[in-house]
């Protein structure tokens, strides 16, 4: 039986504690569906094109675990899960501040659907800070983000602050 999980999240854009968690969350399924939310209510700041080619750049190196698939998806997460065949949904946990959150969407989805699994891995550490939505602050503001960010996501940011 090949083992389908789905990564879903905005992606805008990845950052080290995503592709921490890809790295992790593909030695556990055969094939990991990256889920790269449309309509996601964030307001991104990288196109749904950007972000899908960012993602896929990022992730063509990963060669030791599952095979790696980039899907934009609009509506529930749910259904992006069923359409691609994935009975697990992979999710990232933040020290407290993804708890709350977490918790409540996971216990709705389970009314929705008990054949599907969600699954959390804890971010490392080393990660535990990491937020796209500060990345993109002190990308803006003129700071550094090379520790946070592999250098094509870092050239892609700045490009994308000097050019608005
Ligand atoms: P969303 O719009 O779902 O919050 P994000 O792109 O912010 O999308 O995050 C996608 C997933 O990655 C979520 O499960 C989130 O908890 C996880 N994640 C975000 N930041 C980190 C991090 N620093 N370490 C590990 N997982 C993370």
């Amino acid at each position: 039986m090949t083992r389908v999980g789905i990564y879903p999240g905005t992606f805008d854009p990845i950052h080290n504690g995503h592709l921490d968690l890809i790295r992790r969350a593909s030695k556990l399924v055969d094939r990991l569906v990256i889920g790269v939310a449309i309509n996601s209510g964030k307001g991104p700041m990288f196109t749904l094109e950007e972000r899908v080619a960012i993602l896929k750049d990022e992730t063509a190196a990963f060669k030791n675990g599952a095979e790696i698939v980039v899907h934009p998806y609009a509506g529930l997460t749910l259904s992006a899960a069923r359409e691609v065949g994935a009975n697990v949904i992979l999710r990232g946990l933040r020290a407290v501040a993804d708890f709350e959150f977490e918790f409540q969407m996971t216990a709705m989805n389970q009314q929705l659907d008990r054949e599907i699994e969600t699954v959390f891995l804890m971010a490392d550490p080393r990660h535990q800070a990491l937020a796209s939505r500060l990345i993109k602050e002190i990308a803006t503001l003129g700071g550094d983000v090379s520790l946070f960010v592999p250098e094509g996501v870092k050239r892609r940011l700045v490009e994308k602050v000097t050019t608005r």
